[in-house]
């Protein structure tokens, strides 16, 4: 099974980790729960009427777990690309490797500099619409690639389309995936 690392625990590291793990991708999402999202209350969330964003974050990092995803209480403090993959450490000392990683670290942005991307004027780590940069299986979602459109939704949206892209070439040799659920008839 190929493996996905996620630096970053909020809307887009969690979104990410959702679609990756409820299809069958081996994934560890690092973070210390310390969000933005604890301070917000929302109500511009398409399908929540009205939510505090501590309430969202718990069942968004149940919904990951649940799914099987590995959610790692550590903050990540560097990460490299290797020969098949990248490999990251974590503050404990331990090191993590995937095949695929994605980060979603907010304003933070030196992880990304880091791994040679490099942020426009705006200040935003450079990706495409669909969340890919210019190193191969490298991701950068929400708010750290997007510092002027700083909402929950767009963060989960990045992180579900990198996702999508990640499952695309593992599962369908580069054809698109969708991750489309029926109701039972
Ligand atoms: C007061 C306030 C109210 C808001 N209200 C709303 C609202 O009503 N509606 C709305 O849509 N948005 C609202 N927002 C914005 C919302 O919080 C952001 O859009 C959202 O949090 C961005 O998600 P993200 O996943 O891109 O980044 P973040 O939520 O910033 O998540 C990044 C995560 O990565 C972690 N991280 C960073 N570096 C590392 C590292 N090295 N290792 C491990 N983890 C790391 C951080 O601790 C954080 O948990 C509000 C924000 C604030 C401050």
């Amino acid at each position: 099974m190929s493996s996905a690392l996620i630096i970053g625990d909020g809307p887009g590291g969690l979104s990410a980790a959702l679609y990756l793990a409820k299809n069958d991708i081996e994934t560890t999402i690092f973070g210390q729960d310390e969000t933005p999202m604890h301070y917000a209350m929302l109500y511009n969330y398409l399908g929540i009427p009205e939510m505090a964003g501590s309430e969202f974050q718990e069942i968004g990092r149940q919904q990951a777990t649940g799914f099987g995803a590995n959610l790692v209480d550590a903050s990540v403090e560097k990460a490299e690309k290797t020969d098949d993959g990248f490999t990251i450490t974590a503050n404990s000392g331990d090191t993590y490797s995937g095949k695929y990683l994605i980060i979603a670290t907010g304003p933070n942005r030196e992880l990304a500099e880091s791994l040679g991307l490099e942020r426009g004027d705006d200040g935003a780590i450079g990706a495409t619409r669909e969340a890919e940069t210019e190193v191969e299986n490298l991701f950068v979602v929400g708010r750290t690639t997007r510092p002027h459109q700083v909402q929950a939704i767009i963060s989960a949206g990045d992180g579900a389309s990198a996702a999508l892209l990640i499952l695309s070439k593992e599962k369908k040799e580069g054809k698109r995936f969708c991750d489309w659920d029926e109701v039972e008839s």
